[in-house]
């Protein structure tokens, strides 16, 4: 008996924030897009950039020109990764507000079937402070694919 692929997941978003683990989740979230032959986006949230000017929830381009330099940065960095990935620009995106919040409700709106991200395994107080990745398990409106960054 032959063993069919099973194609689970349709539209896969890859929740990065850069730290030196990234490439670790870049890598998974290649393999698991090639795997399900699905449509893989990316999303990083800008929670430590000030931006007076804009509301929570707000979409930045990623091709827009700014003068902000620590947001240049931070295109600079996911246009990178949507380039090794072959990800376009339509399937980018840049969030201005709270990763928990936002990460949540993009896979909504995008209709995201699996959400990949990071898990870093801490203990003690820090997994009292909660994370990132706690708070999307908790309120992903689909699968989340929580992976252990081991040298975090
Ligand atoms: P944390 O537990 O908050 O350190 O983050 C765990 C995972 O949540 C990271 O590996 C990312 O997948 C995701 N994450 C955290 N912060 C952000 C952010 N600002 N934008 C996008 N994803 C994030």
């Amino acid at each position: 008996m032959t063993r069919q692929s099973t194609k689970m997941y349709q539209h896969i978003l890859l929740a990065v924030d850069f730290s030196k683990d990234t490439d670790c989740l870049v890598k998974r979230a290649s393999e698991m897009a090639f795997l399900n032959d699905a449509k893989l986006s990316i999303v990083h949230i800008l929670d430590n950039i000030p931006m007076p000017d804009v509301s929570y929830g707000t979409i930045i381009a990623t091709n827009d020109e700014t003068d902000n330099a620590l947001l240049e940065q931070e295109k600079t960095k996911l246009n990178a990764i949507a380039k090794s990935l072959n990800v376009s620009d339509e399937q980018c995106w840049l969030i201005w507000g709270a990763p928990k919040e936002e990460i949540c409700a993009l896979a909504e709106k995008e209709k995201v079937d699996l959400i990949i991200v990071g898990s870093h395994g801490r203990h003690g107080l820090a997994l009292l402070l909660g994370s990132t990745v706690n708070d999307v398990l908790h309120h992903a409106p689909c699968d989340v694919l929580a992976v252990r960054l081991r040298n975090a």
